[in-house]
């Protein structure tokens, strides 16, 4: 397929390029207009001859007219949590639902994270999960969860395998949170085998004691939920995470960055050297903690719960300056019925907020919320290119296979049509969930067309891919 007349976006930055895509799926060929060629924008009133040029399509060859659109990377979402069990319920898409919305979306690599139980062993977890993701429909890649402390040979067998970032909790004590011993301990085998370490950071015991004082006040409803998670408490395990690395001398990402006091903290360590990363999620920039106070309040559950307008101007500014790397969704929806009924499925609906399950459809507006930030004068083209797509791909190993638009990476692209509009109202997305946070939202930008390793999988909104087309990805180890 030739694609002409866009103006690409990538890691190189904006310009008028045309590009071909081989038969083998990916970017065969990129001729950039020379630098006299208007960069941005304007691309529409060239005629053949003064443009770049491939000349004419070869035999079979398809051509998509892209004047006036973007051409980027397609997005990677290095955050989601497909089917995942949550005690007697379960995330409401699957892997093939949850990877078609990316695909709607713009999105087409997804690194989920494989759930693990203690007492489980996570590399038969990562096996099992390596079926249960089989009907992708685009391309993934794994993280690991330890919610224990496991052998070095364990995390050396996970990188071998291409799974080469894992995921360790500082809350939730009763189920996934380790202590500071087996942090230190992982991260010095992450260190030595190429594995990135993955955060999540609030202290665990903290929010335990402020939950138990809650119910006993009589506080049960899911306004308590934010209440009982304060930013300070995020800040804390963000500084106590990146001290273990220090120590350590290892590279950390910290997952789902939420508030202002926590991104100070991810700052102070980096300008002690620490390798941090942050990610933070849409939602974080969007939504105000005071929606868990209104009559759907459930619906607007998530962990770390969501902030106010400080956070939300910090993050956004955090985003543009570069000291958030990415924006992953963790994307983790549920039906409606789900929420209400709790994690312990009561009929007569969840015993407290602590049975309410946390977690936020995304992965199919993610692209278009960033992309608003363009619009607000919050960000760049590049900005959103960047945190959607190059730096997930280079941070966990998938880079420039993914993420990129050189020669030789795979022809996953989108062409954006920036005045396209799109309502994000559950009933017009295509996540398994019958909400959306974005409920009376319209966004203006949206995707035309998108690939996956050359395949057209969605073109004017309309699905064209299949269940299994996604391929498992083996990532590199960190910074190899
Ligand atoms: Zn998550």
């Amino acid at each position: 397929m030739l694609i002409l007349g866009g103006t690409v976006v990538d890691a190189a930055g904006a310009r008028r390029a045309d590009l071909r895509v081989g038969g083998d799926g990916r970017i065969a060929e990129v001729y950039e207009a020379g630098p006299s060629e208007p960069a941005a924008g304007g691309g529409g009133g060239e005629t053949a001859g003064d443009g770049p040029s491939f000349g004419r399509p070869r035999p079979g060859e398809a051509v998509y007219d892209a004047t006036g659109k973007l051409v980027v990377p397609g997005g990677v979402d290095a955050h989601t949590h497909l089917e995942m069990p949550v005690g007697a319920i379960r995330v409401s898409d699957d892997f093939f639902t949850g990877t078609r919305a990316a695909a709607l979306g713009g999105t087409t690599t997804v690194v989920d994270y494989v759930p693990v139980r203690r007492g489980e062993d996570p590399l038969e977890a990562a096996s099992a999960w390596k079926a249960v993701a089989a009907k992708a429909a685009v391309d993934w890649g794994l993280h690991l969860t330890f919610p224990e402390a496991v052998e070095e040979r364990t995390v050396e067998t996970a990188v071998s395998a291409g799974i080469t970032s894992f995921k360790l909790y500082l809350a939730y004590p009763d189920r996934l949170q380790i202590d500071d011993a087996a942090v230190l301990r992982l991260m010095r085998y992450a260190r030595r085998h190429g594995a990135l370490v993955n955060l999540h950071c609030e202290n665990g015991g903290g929010i335990a004691e402020l939950q138990r004082e809650a119910l006993s006040e009589g506080r049960t409803g899911v306004a308590a939920h934010a209440a009982t998670r304060p930013a300070v408490l995020e800040a804390e395990a963000v500084t106590r995470a990146a001290a273990l690395a220090e120590v350590a001398d290892a590279p950390i990402f910290v997952v789902h960055l939420s508030s202002a006091d926590a991104l100070v903290a991810a700052l102070a360590a980096r300008s002690r050297g620490a390798d941090l990363h942050a990610e933070t999620c849409p939602q974080y920039l969007y939504l105000e903690s005071s929606r868990v106070e209104g009559r759907d309040g459930m619906d607007f559950v998530c962990s770390p719960p969501l902030r106010g307008p400080r956070d939300r101007e910090a993050l956004w500014e955090g985003l543009a300056a570069g000291e958030i790397s990415t924006v992953g969704t963790d994307h983790c929806p549920f039906w409606r019925a789900d929420r209400r009924a709790g994690t312990r499925r009561r009929e007569e609906g969840a015993a407290d907020f602590t049975e309410v399950p946390g977690g936020l459809p995304g992965v199919e507006t993610r692209m278009a919320l960033v992309h608003e930030g363009v619009a607000l004068g919050r960000l760049s083209l590049e900005d959103w290119v960047r945190t959607c797509a190059e730096m997930p791909a280079r941070i966990f190993g998938l880079f420039p296979r993914k993420g990129s638009l050189m020669v030789g990476s795979d022809a996953d692209l989108v062409i954006w049509d920036r005045a396209r509009r799109q309502s994000l109202s559950a009933s017009k997305l295509h996540m398994a969930t019958d909400h959306s946070p974005y409920e009376e939202v319209t966004v203006t930008g949206w995707p035309e067309l998108v690939l996956s390793r050359g395949r057209v999988v969605v073109e004017d909104g309309e699905f064209l891919g299949e269940p299994g087309w996604g391929e498992y990805l083996a990532r590199a180890p960190y910074g190899r």
